[in-house]
């Protein structure tokens, strides 16, 4: 039987089951992986041998009576910008080409102890920044939707990987919308959960008050099942939520009658795609119909969001780059003639034209004069779009919006034009710089046949009514059940 395209929940009931075996699975989806990789390029590393003693193993505890999760002995890919131990973790640079990481992220860690199998290292944009994955310095990866078109970024191998069926489910990180842009991209569900919910210790720093790593995954329940292996406190993060992190399934199924659903006008804007529009509004009417009241939210500073962003996940990205100088971490140009021209000489060939854009940006915002016009006032900013969110959750139990303005462009089209760039992920950005939980799903598709986005905010750590309002909007539909022709 084929088992590629197989949710979390299904193998589950598989292996369980007796049905299958984690090796067999484990064979077939690394059989896929060589199949679809020259066409779309998503993972950096495929880890196959390591991979196989896995499924050897949990084939071991299934037939055990041992306990076993939902995620024992299912296949599973990691972004690489996730560490793990002896296995290498470019983040897609040239300056971490062979960087091994000595220990394991604890999203890593905790993904082991369910006994997962960690498939491979997903390609994306370099050090997690972009949105289209043509970032990354080893090659871009392909929509599997249309292979002429990007997968959406920075975490485009990880969802590209999943609509492709080379995986069942991936990990990504979002810092401005790097889960639920490539989700919405490729046709998945993608969430990104509040600030301080999954740890982030071992995932390679970008903007640190506004990375978060979550799931990327085939549908819902699928998307629960992954928060329920990888959330909860860490005393290893400094930032991680000391809170009781809940059993994300549990409350999927609960109806929609009497939530309250806010659209916020500003999000609903001329200019954007109308098939995107349309198929947002449709979704909207189909809550409304299983019970759910909407009504109009404000948001009034989320015309400055993508400016902040761009302040202060610079200027934290300078800062968290400054130890890439080829004393610490692999890549090194040699020889130089003294320690300074041995540090410019392998910044300059480690670092790829983006994120030496962003060290430059981050670097001006901070120094001294521009400080307090820049970065001391996007901080202010930030606090103001932060209290839009409060004041609009007084209102609403969720917030529905689009999760880009358009489907995949084309590989090519934005490259040259940062700024267009910048501006696909206007709808995700407000999400990371609030610290609330947002997910993306598929709520329907543009008449050349590409997944559209929707995507829906909750309070924060309140995953569970973001998730169930997905779930419910899932089940009345039937649009994660397509999958591309590759
Ligand atoms: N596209 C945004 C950026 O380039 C967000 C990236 C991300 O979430 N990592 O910064």
């Amino acid at each position: 039987m084929e088992l590629t395209g197989f949710t979390i929940h299904e193998l589950q009931e598989q292996l369980k089951n007796h049905k299958t075996t984690s090796r067999e699975l484990t064979r077939q989806v690394l059989e896929r992986i060589k199949r679809v990789e020259p066409k779309i390029h998503a993972f950096m590393t495929v880890t196959d041998d390591a991979a196989l003693a896995q499924a050897e193993e949990a084939d071991q505890r299934l037939q055990s009576g041992r306990p076993v999760s939902p995620l024992t002995g299912v296949p599973i890919a990691l972004k690489d910008n996730l560490c793990t131990k002896g296995i290498r973790t470019t983040c897609s640079s040239k300056i971490l080409e062979n960087f091994m990481p000595p220990y394991d992220a604890t999203v890593v860690r905790r993904l082991k102890e369910t006994g997962a199998v960690l498939i491979g290292k997903t390609n994306m944009d370099e050090f997690a920044m972009g949105s289209s994955t043509e970032n990354s310095a080893f090659g871009l990866t392909a929509n599997p939707w249309d292979v002429n078109r990007i997968p959406g970024g920075s975490s485009g191998g990880s969802a590209s990987a999943v609509a492709a069926d080379a995986c069942a489910a991936a990990l990504g990180s979002d810092t401005g919308g790097s889960i639920r842009q490539p989700a919405a991209m490729c046709g998945v569900v993608g969430l990104k959960p509040t600030y301080g919910r999954v740890s982030r210790y071992g995932l390679v720093a970008f903007a640190s008050s506004l990375d978060q790593i979550g799931p990327i995954t085939k549908d819902v329940t699928d998307c629960a099942l992954m928060m329920n292996a990888i959330a909860g406190y860490d005393p290893d993060d400094s930032t991680s939520a000391n809170l009781p992190s809940a059993d994300y399934t549990r409350t999927l199924d609960r109806d929609l009658t009497g939530l309250r659903i806010g659209i916020p006008r500003e999000y609903f804007i001329d200019g954007m795609d109308a098939e995107v529009l349309y198929a947002v509004k449709e979704a909207i009417r189909t809550m409304e119909r299983l019970g759910a009241m909407t009504r109009e939210v404000l948001l009034p500073h989320t015309e400055y969001a993508v400016a902040t962003y761009y302040i202060l996940a610079t200027a934290e990205a300078g800062s968290n780059l400054a130890r890439y100088d080829g004393v610490k971490y692999g890549f090194r140009v040699k020889p130089t003639k003294d320690l300074l021209e041995m540090y410019m000489k392998t910044r300059q060939a480690g670092f790829g034209p983006e994120v030496k854009r962003r060290i430059m940006l981050g670097t001006y915002a901070l120094s001294s004069g521009y400080y307090d016009a820049y970065y001391r006032k996007a901080q202010c900013v930030r606090t103001l779009i932060k209290s839009d969110f409060d004041e609009a959750f007084k209102q609403a139990d969720v917030i529905i919006t689009p999760t880009a303005p358009t489907a995949a462009f084309k590989i090519g089209e934005k490259t040259q034009d940062p700024l267009q760039m910048y501006l696909s992920d206007i709808f995700t950005i407000s999400v990371n710089i609030a610290g609330i939980p947002a997910l993306s799903m598929p709520c329907g598709f543009t008449k050349t046949g590409l997944p559209i986005g929707l995507q829906i905010m909750g309070r924060p750590f309140a995953e569970e009514t973001v998730l169930r309002t997905a779930y419910a909007y899932e089940q009345a539909t039937e649009w994660h059940n397509r999958k591309p022709n590759l």
